[in-house]
């Protein structure tokens, strides 16, 4: 067990790049669990779009790599879906050749965590080698709505938060009927909305079925098709109806989750985010905004002593 934390990078299956329709690729890092998110590009017109980094130095170059093997065009643009530094803490290394665009909060929120992640991230993910940084964050940035061309292709970037987080978007590709979700989507990975709004999440799944989706990129976990959005709320009821009970009742958070038969949710990966999104869900009740400043501390605290008091699973 002493070696959990060091060779991790020898016991999960290499990335894979997945073309889900002419020019869009998915680049799926297994097995989609805390850290090992799903970066995206799209090669159009002659120039490719970039859709998220990944969490290290060496993983983000692994993905450029991916790209310049599949396409002799240059990466013009790079999109940040959220804020989270598992898809923008590699952000730098596309910073020389492309204009890097999010949402203005995701700028915002990227420029206040990214640069001392490696101080303050062991406390969660101790022995995480994440390599150079350089600060990089969105430049362009939009609050309700963006549209993308390569070449002919429309990529529309439509911001859904509160949700996973604050700083949300999604990309969609109206011509090929495919979303590139972020972390709106996991995949058989247990959704996180400790940072974001249950209630809120909810409501951007309601409104992204409106759309005639075809393929889901997930941010975490295998490609899927649209019955994936159905997965996470089916969750995220869950959470909210597990919530009601518990809070009725005066229990905490932690006590709570313990008491929780997770049912089939229990075979998703990183489970223990149950007590992050009760804490997110108790807020709600308490009727503070959607996506209101919650005790992170207390929150993540509990998370790691429902993990047994051990850190968190990020094979980053
Ligand atoms: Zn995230």
């Amino acid at each position: 067990m002493s070696t959990e934390h060091t060779s991790h990078n020898d016991i999960l299956p290499e990335p894979e790049v997945v073309e889900v329709s002419e020019g869009i690729f998915a680049y799926i890092q297994h097995d989609g669990s805390w850290c090992l998110n799903n970066p995206a590009f799209v090669d159009a017109g002659g120039q490719v779009i970039a859709i998220d980094a990944c969490a290290t130095e060496r993983r983000t170059r692994a993905f450029r790599d991916a790209i310049s093997s599949l396409s002799p065009n240059p990466v013009r643009t790079l999109v940040n879906t959220h804020s989270h530094f598992d898809h923008t803490y590699g952000n730098f290394l596309f910073a020389d050749d492309a204009v890097i665009v999010g949402h203005r909060r995701c700028r915002e929120d990227v420029l206040r965590d990214a640069p001392d992640l490696p101080a303050r991230a062991p406390m969660m993910f101790p022995g995480v080698e994440w390599g150079e940084f350089r600060p990089a964050a969105p430049s362009v940035v939009f609050d309700d709505a963006m549209t993308l061309f390569a070449g002919d292709l429309e990529l529309q970037l439509i911001y859904v938060s509160p949700a996973h987080t604050n700083t949300d978007a999604v990309v969609w590709i109206p011509e090929r009927r495919v979303l590139i979700a972020g972390d709106i989507v996991f995949n058989r990975g247990t959704p996180f909305a400790l940072m974001g709004s249950v209630a809120g999440w909810r409501s951007a799944l309601v409104r992204l079925k409106q759309l005639p989706i075809e393929t889901v990129i997930a941010g975490h976990g295998p490609v899927a098709d649209a019955s994936v959005l159905d997965e996470v709320d089916a969750y995220l009821a869950f959470v909210q109806d597990s919530a009601r009970s518990a809070y009725d009742a005066g229990v905490d958070p932690l006590a709570a989750a313990r008491d929780l038969d997770l049912g089939r949710f229990g075979e998703w990966t990183d489970t223990e985010r149950i007590v992050g999104n009760l804490h997110r869900a108790y807020s709600e009740l308490r009727g503070e905004a959607w996506g209101a400043e919650i005790d992170m501390f207390a929150a993540m605290g509990q998370m790691l002593e429902y993990n047994g008091g051990q850190p968190l699973r990020c094979l980053a």
